[in-house]
């Protein structure tokens, strides 16, 4: 009888234990509930000491920030901006320039006949996670899955309309609360080609732009999502002399910030840092599995 007794506690115990193994896990909490970019096209870490960026060099305290993220080659936007959303470099992807279409096979082709964004990952696991894109570059669009996209929108004329950026990408986010959005702002770009790098013109457009960073980022706590976000500021290259393209350093050192919600405050980061790794990172917060062709590796900026 005692024999039995102990022998069905035991059935018990397996029961129980089976169960619980088969229980669904408790799905982690993401790092953030919301990950906002703003993309500084052509700005390059050259211009970082003399350049006058008030709110930036804040944020750089407030969060994580590296002077030394290596664009990829060629020094070009599309595989750039590219390589920051696939988190592939172009051997992979194909994208080598800023044509719409990869130059060579890809390796890779998500069921849209698009390389593996993040906004496709985050898209994948959560349908119902809000993504946008407001830009100022159309061909930005190329490159970040608008399949994947709830909402995208491209500023016709920015240099005649330099506010409008600011204005449609604070409406965007107050309206929707994007999971995951992307802003480009072209104007450091402009200057670069027509002025040239280390021009006073160039110097002279940077406060501006700081300052278009600056409400960018007031819409975000007007939105009411400020303490729930990471923002990052990032770039996709530099200039030397009115172009970009080659590998000189004015050319492929570009600055990384990132701060916000589980983000090391006050921090350089000492880690190598490729634009892909821009994706990796984003990967994390939401806690996405990445692709096997991803290379890119999580930034170490969490708490
Ligand atoms: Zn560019």
């Amino acid at each position: 009888m005692k024999r039995l007794s102990i022998l069905a506690w035991m059935l018990v115990l397996a029961a129980v234990c089976a169960c619980q193994s088969n229980a669904p896990k408790k799905a982690r909490a993401d790092i953030a509930g919301h990950v906002i970019i703003i993309g500084l096209d052509g700005w390059g870490t050259w211009s970082f000491e003399k350049g006058d960026t008030p709110f930036i060099r804040e944020m750089m305290k407030e969060g994580s920030h590296t002077l030394y993220k290596r664009t990829v080659l060629p020094s070009i936007s599309g595989a750039n901006w590219a390589a920051m959303m696939n988190g592939t470099p172009a051997e992979s992807s194909g994208i080598i320039g800023n044509d719409a279409a990869p130059s060579f096979k890809p390796l890779v082709l998500t069921e849209h006949h698009a390389q593996p964004t993040f906004f496709h990952l985050l898209k994948q696991a959560r349908p119902d996670a809000e993504t946008g894109v407001v830009c100022e570059w159309g061909d930005f669009l190329n490159y970040a899955d608008t399949l994947c996209l709830d909402h995208f929108a491209r500023i016709q004329d920015p240099t005649g309309h330099p506010d409008a950026i600011v204005e449609e990408s604070v409406r965007y986010i107050v309206d929707k609360k994007p999971a995951l959005c992307f802003i480009h702002i072209d104007a450091l770009d402009h200057v670069g080609h027509a002025y040239g790098q280390g021009s006073a013109e160039y110097y002279a457009e940077l406060p501006l732009v700081d300052d278009r960073v600056r409400r960018i980022v007031e819409g975000v706590k007007e939105a009411g999502i400020y303490d729930d976000s990471i923002l990052i500021l990032t770039s996709d290259h530099g200039h030397e002399g009115t172009g970009h393209g080659g590998h000189a350093l004015n050319e492929i050192e570009t600055p990384l910030v990132i701060w916000g919600k589980g983000i090391k405050k006050n921090h350089e980061i000492t880690e190598t840092v490729i634009q892909y790794d821009l994706a990796a990172t984003v990967a994390e917060v939401f806690h996405l599995e990445k692709p096997q062709s991803w290379r890119g590796v999580c930034i170490p900026v969490f708490e």
